[in-house]
């Protein structure tokens, strides 16, 4: 499998204060990776920088053949990076359509074929996002991602804050999408969740990659290291 993205040395500030101190990771095309760690570790910092929403000071980011480095966000999202962002952010006085129709670009995923894919988004069409539960406001955060057509959907803890079936289901759509053939990025921290879905993890511990593997590599010690609360 070719490689979709990747990222060498990528080095974060905030300031004085340094996030990311040399992020290596890749994904290949038609992969599902998570990005794991405890909090404050750098999965946040590493999807805003390879969505090109934040500067790197060293570092490249490499997608779909392509170095993105000093890319705009835009630019980086008219490539294919569909970005499904922490805190859903719709906007909250546009129905759910307008959400959906704002975020078109030519592809596959219509506005018909979101809303088939979630049938409660059809239902809840014409209602403003801001009277959406929660579970769907996510939905239709992944929606809109959807409706740009990406070549890579990130999602940066989709189902943080969500009831235990909504979750369900917000996972058993990700995992239709894995069974498209899509390449994914999930950052999570729930990881039963994830396992069944992630082809690999790669586990982030003060803003470096201390481990990757696919999920049943990973072992007790790993886990208690660097995912245990
Ligand atoms: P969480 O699971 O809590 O979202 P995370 O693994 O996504 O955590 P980041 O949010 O990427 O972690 O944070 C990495 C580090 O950068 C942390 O030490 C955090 O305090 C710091 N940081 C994040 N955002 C900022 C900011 N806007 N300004 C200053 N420091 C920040």
């Amino acid at each position: 499998m070719s490689t979709l993205l990747k990222l060498e040395g990528v080095q974060v500030f905030y300031g004085a204060s340094q996030a990311l101190f040399g992020v290596d990771l890749d994904l290949a095309e038609g992969e599902v990776l998570a990005l794991m760690g405890r909090n404050g570790m750098g999965k946040t910092t590493t999807i805003h920088t390879l969505c090109r929403m934040l500067p790197m000071r060293y570092g490249k980011v490499w997608f779909a053949g392509q170095d993105i480095s000093g890319w705009p966000s835009h630019r980086a999202a008219r490539l294919g990076i569909g970005l499904v962002p922490e805190g859903r952010r719709c906007f909250p006085n546009l129905s759910v359509t307008e959400n959906l129709i704002a975020a078109a670009r030519p592809g596959h995923w219509t506005l018909a074929r979101v809303q088939d894919f979630f049938p409660r988004l059809a239902e809840r069409r014409d209602q403003s996002a801001r009277t959406l539960s929660g579970g769907e406001q996510q939905m239709l955060a992944i929606g809109r991602a959807l409706m740009t057509n990406p070549r890579l959907l990130v999602l940066d803890e989709a189902t943080e804050g969500l009831a235990p079936t909504i979750r369900r289901e917000i996972w058993a759509a990700i995992g239709a999408l894995k069974g498209e053939g899509y390449s994914i990025l999930l950052v999570d921290k729930a990881l039963s969740e994830i396992k069944p879905l992630a082809d690999r993890c790669a586990i982030l511990a003060r803003g470096e990659v201390v481990w990757t593997g696919p999920p049943a590599a990973l072992d007790a010690e790993v886990e208690a290291r660097h995912l245990g609360v």
